[in-house]
């Protein structure tokens, strides 16, 4: 199929409560990567009450302990949904909050434990220290290997059985500062604490999870044409390495 035939659709979950640190950058950056290439995208944002439909990519952000606490609930209701379109192999992608909402639960350092949509095997307790600055990472599945970004959270995420992470530390905390891993990937669901936004800096994770979309919906392999990402790799390796 020429590429300018495809079609993808992404959900972006709950952005009026969780889209911190500009979080909104990831759609971005996944919207333009198509219409670059003409993929048509069908975007739908998801609201509090909105009802669901099936959808390739599903995208959650991060944000305060109360925002989360405001989604939760919602999330949860609709957990068998999210499981069945997890087993279908549709695409998840989650920032730091909404990452800790994909675990079985978050337990704030106060207030009630938020379950979680078990999407991936694994939890998170708040800690006493506030994980601040840049990070990065060096993974085994993506070319460069290293992804960029950076990190607020108290939230200390333990991976669980077949959850792998994202990659090891380089730089900074990761999921809890002492397993000197950073984030989780179970299926096509990925969750990391990487703000930034993570996308724009990290143009080939954009084209891998575009392609693990796009494979989903076609029920085929589908490799994206090069565009150019001069500019985009030439800030991805100026970050590589970067504390401060
Ligand atoms: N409230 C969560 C924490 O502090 C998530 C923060 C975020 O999304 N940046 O760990």
């Amino acid at each position: 199929m020429k590429e300018s035939d495809l079609k993808i659709s992404i959900a972006h979950l709950y952005p009026k409560q969780l889209n911190l640190y500009g979080d909104m950058g990831n759609i971005i950056a996944l919207t333009k990567r198509c219409e670059w290439r003409g993929i048509s995208v069908e975007y739908d944002e998801i609201g509090i009450g909105d009802p669901l439909r099936e959808h390739d990519f599903y995208f959650i952000g991060g944000g305060q302990d109360k925002q989360q606490q405001e989604v939760a609930g919602e999330l949860y209701k609709n957990r068998s949904f999210y499981l069945d379109e997890r087993d279908k192999n549709a695409v998840f992608l989650g920032i730091c909050g909404g990452y800790q909402l994909f675990g079985h639960y978050y337990q704030p350092f106060d207030g009630d434990k938020l379950l979680g949509l078990s999407l991936m095997d694994a939890y998170t307790v708040a800690g006493k220290k506030r994980f601040i600055g840049n990070v990065s990472i060096k993974t085994d599945f993506l070319s460069p290997e290293t992804l960029v970004g950076f990190e607020n959270h108290s939230g200390l995420t333990y991976l669980q059985g077949d959850t792998l992470p994202l990659g090891k530390v380089i730089v900074g905390n990761g999921n809890n500062g002492t397993d000197s891993y950073e984030g989780g990937r179970y299926k096509n669901v990925f969750g990391t604490y990487l703000h930034g936004s993570l996308l724009p800096k990290n143009p080939h994770f954009a084209d891998f999870l575009l392609e693990l979309a796009l494979e989903k919906r076609y029920n085929d392999k589908i490799k994206l044409s090069k565009i150019d990402d001069d500019i985009e790799l030439k800030t991805h390796y100026s970050l590589v390495g970067k504390a401060y």
